[in-house]
């Protein structure tokens, strides 16, 4: 337990009883006691009028032998029986850092909820040696206290070296609070993962402009380097964890590469039976509804019509939309046209909105700002259109299209409208 009375000083005045929001604190007679509902929130610390209540010492000294801690974990969400694919990206991602750890350490998926078991085949099948399968009835519909409790005792238990959640609603939500009960630290947002220093220097010296001049290349420091944009992405800043463990991170959906699946392949699974019941979840969930934001998956889009501020209104989205239906995408937003009312949030490409990866990425009037290429420029092609040719989302294109969009766009649909029925005629002529 990380916080402790001083039972000299404790005047018995309940305050820390009142303040604590999980009914943490009990008194034993005229004395405030900490019961196991802690979560080492520091509430009760600020609330004391005699400095009574402390962080204790010990807590850190229980986490400090960093060595006890071994493997990575990746919190293999799961919605409906379907794994997200930002989880099975980072299964991939997390065998990058095995490796680079060596020790025979192994990437393990953390499958969470109720009859989950038959997911781990797929998560071996993309990369994970192992899964640790934690299945109850109260575990169906995802709920902050009951994720967090059995999450943090199967940590407690086994202690993995690095813990990776990708960057959904879920995964934020969870990371975080795992992270606090453990307290130890938990980087949003990260680019770029890395474990050795001399990849790590390859990756700041080609990509960034971090300095790495006092680092030694040769240095076996295994620590989790942990890369995200900071400043409104105006810098990157790398962050590492080095008297804590686990070392936790979240990673947006569509940043890492997703291996190849291996059909047939096959892994460990440690089994764990958590200690749950109804009392350790605050919410009850009565129903879920799937809202018509959830509908527009930026993500897993393999092509993607963006529209931007230089649609001019919010009518031009009726064009993008036409667009996008023709050539079988979704649409997509920079945030200049979420800002202006135009469209909905959920369609909002970049840093502070989604992070895609489509096959192609049709940017339409969208003038290629840094916070709008970080969520975008991965995708295997990009497509320009924009009246202003110095505009700088065309150093980042691989095809620039100089022009009024309201023009080249029915041009493009007009173009695949020929091509269609070209496609068609050949297919008609070769059935005859
Ligand atoms: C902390 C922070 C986070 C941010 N996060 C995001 C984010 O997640 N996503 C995001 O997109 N932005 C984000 N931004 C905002 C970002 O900085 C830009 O302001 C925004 O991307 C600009 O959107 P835009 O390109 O649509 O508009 P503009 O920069 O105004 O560009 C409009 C472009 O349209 C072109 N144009 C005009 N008319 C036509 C026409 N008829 N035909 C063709 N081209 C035309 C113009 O030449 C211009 O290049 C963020 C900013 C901050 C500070």
């Amino acid at each position: 337990m990380a916080i402790t009375v001083i039972r000299d000083k404790c005047i018995g005045c309940k305050l820390c009883v009142k303040a604590c929001p999980f009914e943490a604190i009990d008194m034993d007679g005229k004395i405030a006691v900490i019961n196991e509902k802690c979560t080492s929130c520091k509430v009760c610390l600020s609330k004391c009028p005699v400095e009574a209540i402390e962080q204790d010492e010990k807590g850190e000294a229980e986490i400090a032998d960093l060595s006890a801690y071994r493997h990575v974990w990746v919190f293999a969400e799961q919605r409906r029986g379907k794994i997200m694919n930002v989880a099975l990206e980072l299964i991939g991602e997390g065998r990058r850092l095995a490796r680079e750890i060596g020790d025979d350490t192994k990437v393990y998926a953390v499958l969470i909820g109720d009859k989950v078991r038959d997911l781990s085949g797929e998560c071996f099948e993309y990369g994970a040696d192992g899964a640790y399968v934690i299945e109850h009835g109260l575990l169906g519909n995802y709920t902050t206290d009951g994720y967090t409790k059995v999450f943090t005792d199967t940590i407690d238990v086994y202690k993995p070296e690095i813990v990776l959640f990708g960057a959904t609603h879920i995964g934020r939500d969870l990371a975080p609070r795992v992270a606090a009960r453990l307290n130890t630290g938990l980087t949003a947002d990260c680019t770029r993962l890395d474990v050795k220093v001399s990849s790590y220097i390859d990756y700041a010296q080609k990509n960034t402009t971090l300095d790495t001049s006092d680092l030694d290349p040769a240095s076996d420091d295994k620590g989790l380097k942990q890369t995200r944009p900071a400043f409104g992405g105006n810098l990157m800043a790398t962050i590492v964890c080095p008297r804590t463990r686990p070392q936790m991170a979240t990673v947006r959906p569509g940043v890492m590469a997703r291996r190849e699946r291996e059909p047939g392949v096959t892994g460990e699974i440690v089994t764990v039976n958590p200690v749950l019941d109804a009392g350790d979840i605050r919410i009850e969930v009565l129903d879920v509804v799937k809202s018509a934001k959830e509908i527009v998956s930026l993500t897993d889009a393999e092509i993607i019509c963006s529209g931007g501020r230089g649609l001019g209104d919010a009518s031009g989205f009726e064009l993008i939309g036409k667009f996008a239906d023709k050539v079988g995408g979704v649409v997509g937003s920079s945030r200049a046209a979420v800002d202006s009312g135009w469209i909905d949030q959920s369609h909002q490409v970049g840093q502070t909105g989604t992070t895609v990866k489509p096959k192609i990425y049709f940017a339409c009037g969208i003038s290629g700002a840094i916070q709008h290429l970080a969520g975008m420029q991965t995708s295997d092609i990009i497509v320009a259109i924009n009246k202003d040719a110095d505009a700088p989302i065309f150093e980042v294109a691989d095809y620039g299209i100089v022009g009024d969009l309201y023009k080249v766009i029915p041009q493009i649909i007009e173009e695949w409208d020929k091509a269609e029925d070209l496609y068609e005629e050949t297919l008609d002529r070769s059935a005859e």
